[in-house]
């Protein structure tokens, strides 16, 4: 893409996060293709859901080294409307979204975004978190691209709604 500045390197850590339906790749399992440390072996013919993936830290110019996504087990994942930025982790650090400098980012941006329609979401295997600015509510296992709507009544209080 023009103007980028960044390559993934030897990150490839979505390549065990999400699934690739062309390859009947389930979610949370290592693509077959993925060589530790080289990216992927089928680069020039990797599957289309491949070639629109691109995360936060791969996107973004301003965002530093110690956010790629191996570093902090963490993938920042954009929705394509911009209402939702999704902060998939791997299942193998289920709580990788809780370490810093990670969760200090997502916190500020949580508080950055606050009533303005944005959510801010962690997702480990099925556990899905809305992260608030002043806290963080466990939402069980829910997709993340349910229909979830925060409602903050006037003391502050904070209540979910799924589906
Ligand atoms: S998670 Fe981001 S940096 Fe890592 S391989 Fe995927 S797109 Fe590249
Ligand atoms: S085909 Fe390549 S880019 Fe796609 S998940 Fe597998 S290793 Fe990653």
């Amino acid at each position: 893409m023009a103007g980028r500045t960044k390559v993934c390197g030897p990150c490839g850590l979505c390549c065990k996060i999400f699934a690739v339906e062309e390859l009947q790749k389930p979610m949370a399992a290592w693509c077959v293709h993925h060589r530790a440390g080289a990216g992927c072996a089928i680069h020039p013919d990797r599957p289309a859901s491949c070639r629109s993936f691109d995360c936060v830290w791969l996107m973004d110019p301003e965002m530093p080294h110690r956010f790629r996504p191996d570093q902090t087990r963490v993938v920042l994942d954009q929705d394509p409307d911009g209402t939702r930025l999704i902060a998939r982790c791997d299942p193998a650090n289920p709580q990788a979204w809780r370490r810093n400098p990670m969760y200090a980012a997502l916190k500020a941006y949580a508080a950055k975004t606050w009533g303005t329609g944005k959510l801010v979401l962690a997702v480990a295997g099925r556990q899905t978190w809305v992260i608030a600015p002043a806290e963080d509510v466990d939402l069980g296992e829910v997709d993340p691209s349910a229909g979830i709507r925060v409602v903050e009544r006037a003391n502050g209080v904070i209540s979910v709604e799924v589906g």
